[in-house]
């Protein structure tokens, strides 16, 4: 028997095989089943037009057998087998064979790992796990039947040999352990069981295997025998290719449990089947709460992919969004091939439209669930508002009108989250604006001076509790023609004439006086002023700038070692008792006035929820304006 050389290309394929350092080895197996599964379609495809090929479909399978004696892994299928010049044409160079596109120079600078991890590659993947692969094929097209020898790159050999039925038969010879990889555990039941699972569930034919099971002897209530059965490895008909009305809310939650470890139920299923420019299956769940790691890096967002029920990728992220990271589940689709590059697939225009119609329809499906089901929808938001929020302001904004309308917030009025839609349909005749507050919690913000004067003059306003909630209203700037103003900054406008006239003389008049205060608060603020905003509360703080108190708060509280500063006004009350006794007291007594200046700013510091710099020098402050 003469040993023939391997093409060029297939023999650095080979090679890269055998040496390979991948560590994902497992997929050896999905390729050779997948290739099993092939051959038995084209079998099948040719009994349609071919009267002369007998065939009965409930015959299909794909046999496993392992011999642990002699570390044997075997794959068997009656498909279509090869005759020999297929044996010699499609084994001996791969690189030619159908949708493999290995290309040597584009590939020549990068590693082998990542060539493998990148390709599903095929009958070779093989030779990671075995030192000797044989393969005994007879043909539908032959009557005699061959063997395919080959333990690598120097070559193969191809004989006849004895096989009776039409198919294919891969015998694996199983590499010994070695340190970093025992492959025996490729020859143990249950392991070939989980793979199998994992990569090939819906494989349209049965992948069998004989399985020992314990059962109770006949007659008996304690006494065991064991059984040799002929089991079935895959469930072959996805959930998703049945049809929805098939399905019980149980078997698409098990499913989700099984498949995406998840101990409680989804809060909503999308299961969408879609025929057009592409076609595709998609089960999709919305889970009922953040997994323990949503919210860190370590969390890694995609759909499972697979292609005529093969998975080809997991957690494919290009199938999601950033802000639907949540999603979990995955598409089939039979357009897209099994040996494509993750690189490739990225750039795949079939797969670009999937993820476009994917996001639509979570995001159709959330608007419907907030329509109709509030409680459920606020569930939902109580866990993944927060991503939706980011969503609204990363990449400066650039999807925040698909997402404003998901968004919710506390509300001064309504005992329950509001949208911003809400809100609107809500606004009082002449009002303009939305006006928001931010703060820690709801009672808090209630607390504060600032919201005093809105809600005396009856605006709602909305409570901010969330510190990336005033990103959301910064980026959106204004809904449905409304601008956002935060009650804690600038003008608010909401005095009559007359009140404005009057404050404006009071300030003018005491021009002097606030400007003096400015000089002992130097540092701290860029200006005090009276302020018709407040009811009860002597002082407050506004700010002017862009970045509010709130958000100053936020953002030094990051771990970076650039602080911010808000532009702060100190704001008091010119209705306040604190007013009348300030004036008097900046006519008489200097150094009282400088303290009480301190004093005043460090209550409005308290009162918003900010660090004192100086508590000590405040402290005793205090204590000599009480015992003058
Ligand atoms: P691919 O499946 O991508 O074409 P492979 O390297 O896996 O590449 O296989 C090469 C070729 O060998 C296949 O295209 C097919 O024609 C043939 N082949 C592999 N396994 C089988 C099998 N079990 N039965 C029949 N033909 C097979």
């Amino acid at each position: 028997m003469k040993k023939k050389q391997f093409k060029a290309e297939s023999k650095r394929l080979l090679d890269m095989m055998i040496h390979s350092i991948y560590s994902n080895k497992e997929i050896f197996l999905r390729e050779l089943i997948s290739n099993a599964s092939d051959a038995i379609d084209k079998l099948y495809y040719r009994s349609l037009t071919d009267k002369k090929v007998k065939v009965e479909k409930e015959d299909f399978r794909i046999k496993m057998e392992v011999d642990k004696e002699n570390r044997l892994l075997i794959v068997e299928d009656n498909g279509c087998g090869m005759t020999e010049e297929e044996l010699e044409h499609n084994l001996g160079t791969i690189a030619e064979s159908g949708s493999f596109t290995f290309k040597q120079e584009e590939n020549q600078n990068k590693k082998d790992v990542d060539i493998i991890g990148q390709f599903g590659v095929g009958f070779y993947s093989a030779f990671m796990v075995s030192d000797e692969v044989i393969v005994e094929s007879k043909s539908i097209d032959s009557e005699k039947a061959y063997r395919w020898v080959s333990t690598g790159v120097d070559g193969y050999s191809i004989e006849e040999c004895d096989r009776k039925i039409v198919g294919t038969k891969i015998i694996l010879k199983i590499k010994p352990d070695e340190e970093e990889e025992k492959y025996s555990d490729f020859l143990e039941n249950y392991r070939i069981q989980n793979i199998i699972r994992k990569y090939s569930d819906y494989i349209r034919y049965p992948i069998q295997m004989e399985v020992e099971n314990r059962h109770l002897k006949e007659g008996s209530k304690d006494e065991y025998e064991s059984h040799v059965e002929t089991e079935t490895i895959n469930s072959m008909i996805p959930i998703w290719k049945k049809n929805k009305n098939e399905i019980t809310e149980e078997e698409y939650n098990n499913f989700y449990h099984e498949k995406y470890m998840d101990y409680e139920d989804p809060i909503n299923v999308i299961h969408t089947s879609v025929e057009g420019q592409v076609s595709y299956n998609a089960l999709l769940y919305i889970p009922s709460h953040a997994s323990y790691d949503y919210y860190s890096k370590e969390y890694e967002k995609g759909l499972n992919l697979y292609t005529s029920g093969v998975m080809i990728m997991e957690k494919c992220g290009e199938l999601l969004p950033d802000y639907f990271s949540f999603v979990k589940g995955l598409v089939d689709s039979n357009d897209l091939s099994l040996n494509i590059s993750r690189e490739m697939l990225q750039q795949d225009r079939r797969l670009g439209l999937i993820a476009k119609n994917i996001e639509k329809k979570i995001k159709t499906e959330l608007e419907g669930m907030l329509e109709e089901n509030r409680e459920k929808y606020e569930q939902f938001f109580k866990a993944f508002g927060m991503q939706l929020k980011f969503g609204v302001y990363n990449n400066f904004g650039m999807d925040k009108d698909k997402l404003k309308d998901l968004i919710l917030f506390h509300s001064s009025t309504e005992n329950k989250l509001t949208t911003f839609k809400e809100y609107v349909s809500r606004m009082k005749e002449k009002q303009e604006k939305i006006y928001y507050a931010c703060g820690e919690s709801i009672s808090k913000i209630d607390l504060l001076p600032q919201v005093e004067q809105v809600k005396e003059k009856g605006y709602e306003i909305l409570y901010l509790t969330d510190y990336v909630d005033e990103f959301v209203t910064q980026t959106l700037m204004e809904y449905d023609g409304h601008q956002f103003v935060n009650v804690s900054t600038g003008d608010l406008d909401l005095d009559s004439e007359e009140e404005k006239e009057e404050l404006d003389k009071e300030n003018k008049e005491n021009k002097k006086m606030f400007e003096e205060m400015g000089k002992v608060l130097e540092k701290e603020v860029t200006g005090v002023r009276f302020t018709n905003r407040l009811k009860n509360h002597p002082v407050c703080l506004t700010s002017t700038g862009n970045i509010s108190l709130e958000m100053e708060k936020v953002i030094n509280a990051m771990p970076t070692d650039e602080k911010i500063k808000a532009q702060t006004v100190m704001e008091i009350n010119a209705h306040h008792k604190i007013a009348e006794k300030l004036k008097e007291i900046y006519k008489k007594d200097k150094k009282s006035f400088d303290q009480y200046t301190k004093v005043l700013y460090a209550q409005a510091r308290l009162i918003e929820g900010l660090p004192i710099e100086n508590p000590t020098e405040i402290s005793s402050l205090i204590c000599d304006i009480i015992s003058k």
